[in-house]
């Protein structure tokens, strides 16, 4: 944040602070450069979580996504749409209230991991053992159709 004073980038979060609806944050900062301290709202949006994959290309966080990668695990599983949506919700939550604006793609495949684990072990395996190797859940997303078209091939063989 530019510091209101001197123009400086740099500056450090004292303190930090969610409005009620959740969507605003209210943060007090102090400039390193010059010591002016300053406050600022930040209008919470899922846009503003960048999401750094393995290859360190980044991209606004998706919660779609987190929803397409659990749906194509948990295929034939007692999983409900809601539980998925749930998942994906939480992740967001709590990404959003540790003011977390930057996360890894491994982080967030580590969070559905512990959460799939608690629902459903089949999901979670087969979660876990693409997206440990990819770490990336459009690569996940080929993969588990691939599989999908190996299936269909053998059984149409
Ligand atoms: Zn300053």
């Amino acid at each position: 944040m530019r510091c209101p004073k001197c123009g400086s980038l740099e500056d450090k979060v004292l303190e930090t602070r969610q409005s009620k609806e959740g969507t605003v944050i209210k943060r007090r900062r102090e400039c390193l450069k010059c010591g002016y301290r300053f406050t600022t709202y930040e209008r919470i949006e899922e846009e503003l979580i960048t999401v750094i994959k393995k290859d360190n290309s980044t991209q606004p966080f998706d919660k779609e996504k987190i929803v397409r990668g659990i749906k194509l695990a948990s295929k034939g599983r007692p999983i409900t749409e809601t539980q998925i949506r749930q998942i994906a919700d939480e992740i967001e939550r709590y990404l959003i209230d540790e003011g977390k604006l930057k996360v890894t793609s491994a982080e967030i495949g580590d969070m559905v991991k512990s959460k799939l684990r608690a629902i459903d072990p089949v999901t979670f395996l087969r979660f876990a053992s693409v997206c440990d190797e990819f770490q990336d859940i459009k690569d996940f997303e080929s993969v588990i159709k691939e599989i999908e078209k190996e299936k269909q091939e053998k059984s149409n063989e």
